[in-house]
């Protein structure tokens, strides 16, 4: 399969900022190396990966959606951090454009992996929104929020690149479910 991967935010837009251990932890970093951990991934389990980004640079939706869909990628697969004013949030969920069914079809899956990988994080759910990349993408797409760098211990969390591995091995092993 072509796979599309998108890491969320990137050069001067951060995305969200959370806290780890007084340092500002950015969520384009966080994105970035889940996705790097995904490409080697997939490559491995025999897709063939495209990354919109592979350094910390910034990159308008439209570039990224444009990008799928001139690679003919066959499932756009966006990676995010969760953000919330109520610091106590916290979970995990994936988001496809309302009324997918073929983003349904990778997203359901998906979400039940990084579920029962982490059993002790809350399951958000698959959710429904007209996201610019999941509306434009022509593909198959799919969201994943992985968890709240806004909560200060799910920013630990994420930080750690021993759970950042995890996420990504959650998700390969979801889309080997579809
Ligand atoms: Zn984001």
């Amino acid at each position: 399969m072509r796979i599309c991967i998108d890491p969320g935010h990137g050069g001067k837009d951060p995305g969200a900022v959370g806290r780890c251990e007084n340092d500002d932890l950015c969520e384009h970093d966080i994105t970035l190396q889940i996705c790097l951990h995904l490409e080697e991934m997939l490559h491995n389990a025999g897709h063939l990966t495209y990354l919109t980004r592979r350094v910390d640079r910034n990159l308008s939706l439209p570039a990224r959606s444009q990008f799928a869909n001139r690679y003919h990628a066959d499932l756009f697969l966006s990676i995010h951090c969760n953000a919330a004013y109520q610091i106590t949030a916290a979970g995990i969920e994936t988001w496809i454009h309302p009324f997918s069914s073929v983003g349904k079809k990778y997203a359901d899956p998906i979400q039940a992996s990084l579920t029962a990988t982490f059993s002790d994080h809350k399951d958000r759910g698959v959710k429904e929104a007209d996201f610019h990349v999941l509306r434009e993408t022509v593909m198959p797409a799919v969201l994943v929020e992985t968890e709240f760098i806004s909560n200060p211990e799910q920013a630990v969390f994420l930080s750690k690149d021993e759970n950042q591995r995890k996420i990504a091995q959650a998700i390969v092993e979801g889309i080997s479910h579809t």
